[in-house]
């Protein structure tokens, strides 16, 4: 539970305002610490168990934890709280294919191909899997080995590697240690073994127990170890069990302040579903009930591509439209004849007009105004979308020179704005398209020909 300004004040020095910290007062750094606008270690006086005290307190009630480096690293946890809209999911669940060493080569092969290529363009985001799962099923460690290997050279998305077999666990992290895999199942048998190799090149466990209450000495005992990076399976066995595990976990931590459940947490559909369908359901009802990172047993377009609209859905903040960039886009391979039209940067608006733009296969430049979200009309009544930002939005975007043609179309629905906008951009010629752009499949290859004249 977040401590107040007030409560950590007591903690600090409190012995003159020195100021070092950079804040006048300490009860001003204290506000600031509250609301994680400033660290502990800004203030020099503090005992180092005052310090550490202070750093557990301030620590989110959910662990950061990450999967993986560079761009393609996966991070979880750190959220804030239990419902959506009362502020915002943070980090969306890494969705992870699960590949055997039983399977055959070319299964692995088909599986690799499927998360290179299973890549979806969407709302000016690319949809993709996150995360590689390699099991150890069998029994022949250097088969095993092997395919991390071949999976870890061939792949830069982070690995979650499974094995019963803590030698084998281990001799696969070695493989790959700088890569920060996740290794799982750290259990109450395996704890105390796993403790002191975890801690020789760091990197996350999975935490699995046969309940909620099992995992709580697991995780006090790695805290004690200061080995923190890890996320939670309650090893919930169907769906029920799952989405009441998955809500405990997330209560106690944000409601309670529990810290032995303060993390994020696994969940392994891909186990639990008996088919296909069913699994990608289990799976969905994952994303909505707090899980971390979804392991599939395999996945298709059909049912990769639900799940992460699903997942975008969810963790898109509620309190901020869907926008894309303002600037201008190409569509298709425009030439300096090609026509330019103008809308606004609220998602769903910009794909639509620029689908429909597509769909006529005429090349086009498509100049988007940030009317902070919102669509055209909206935009317009909202006072962002006037004839003279849109001016003054063409000629910053750098269309000018691209364009031999001086002519701009605007959506019909914002006709009004034509006067405004040829005051605002002298030496062009505003034309009014249609009001919907289901209209512009009509319009573009006529307006087109008056181009090239
Ligand atoms: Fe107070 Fe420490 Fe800041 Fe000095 S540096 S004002 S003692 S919090």
């Amino acid at each position: 539970m977040p401590i107040s300004g007030s409560e950590i004040v007591k903690m600090l020095p409190g012995r003159k305002p020195c100021k070092d910290c950079g804040f006048p007062t300490c009860f001003a750094f204290a506000m600031k610490l509250a609301t994680g606008g400033a660290t502990v270690d800004k203030c020099p006086y503090l005992s180092p168990e005052v310090k550490a005290k202070l750093e557990d307190l301030l620590a989110p009630a959910i662990k950061l934890v990450t999967i993986g480096t560079g761009d393609k690293k996966v991070e979880v946890g750190n959220e804030e709280v239990i419902y959506r809209h009362e502020k915002t999911y943070v980090h969306p669940p890494g969705i992870a294919i699960l590949i055997s060493d039983k399977e055959s080569e070319a299964k692995v092969e088909e599986k690799m191909r499927k998360v290179k290529e299973l890549q979806f363009p969407w709302v000016g985001l690319t949809l993709k899997a996150d995360l590689i799962a390699l099991q150890f099923e069998s029994g022949d460690k250097n088969k095993f080995l092997n395919l991390v290997k071949k999976v870890s050279q061939s792949s830069d998305l982070g690995l979650i590697l499974i094995s019963q077999d803590l030698d084998i666990l281990f001799a696969a992290r070695d493989l790959c240690a700088d890569k920060k895999p996740l290794l799982y199942p750290i259990t109450k048998e395996n704890i105390d073994q796993a403790i002191p190799r975890i801690k020789e090149k760091p990197t996350p466990v999975g935490v699995r127990a046969e309940s909620i209450e099992e995992l709580i000495p697991l995780t006090i005992k790695l805290k004690e170890a200061k080995v923190d990076d890890a996320v939670l399976d309650p090893g919930s066995k169907n769906i029920l069990d799952a989405i009441r595990d998955q809500t405990f976990i997330r209560r106690a931590a944000l409601k309670q302040g529990f810290r032995p459940l303060g993390y994020p947490t696994i969940a392994f559909p891909c186990f639990m579903a008996k088919d296909e369908i069913k699994e990608i359901l289990t799976a969905s009802v994952f994303v909505i009930k707090f899980a971390a990172i979804i392991v599939l047993s395999d996945f298709d377009q059909d049912s990769l591509l639900p799940l992460l609209v699903q997942r975008l859905n969810i963790y898109t903040d509620p309190r901020f439209p869907m926008a894309v960039e303002e600037k201008y886009y190409e569509i298709g391979t425009p030439d300096e004849y090609a026509p330019v039209l103008v809308t606004s940067n609220w998602a769903l608006t910009y794909f639509i007009v620029s689908s429909a733009i597509e769909a006529t296969k005429i090349p086009s430049y498509l100049c988007v105004k940030d009317a902070e979200g919102l669509g055209v009309l909206t935009g317009w009544a909202a006072g962002k979308f006037t004839g003279d930002q849109v001016g003054a939005m063409i000629k910053k975007s750098g269309i000018e020179s691209r364009v031999k043609n001086k002519k701009v179309v605007i959506p019909g629905r914002v006709a009004r704005i034509k006067g405004e906008l040829e005051e605002a951009l002298p030496g062009w010629e505003v034309v009014v398209g249609p009001r919907e752009a289901s209209g512009i499949g009509a319009f573009l290859p006529e307006y087109v020909k008056t181009l090239r004249k």
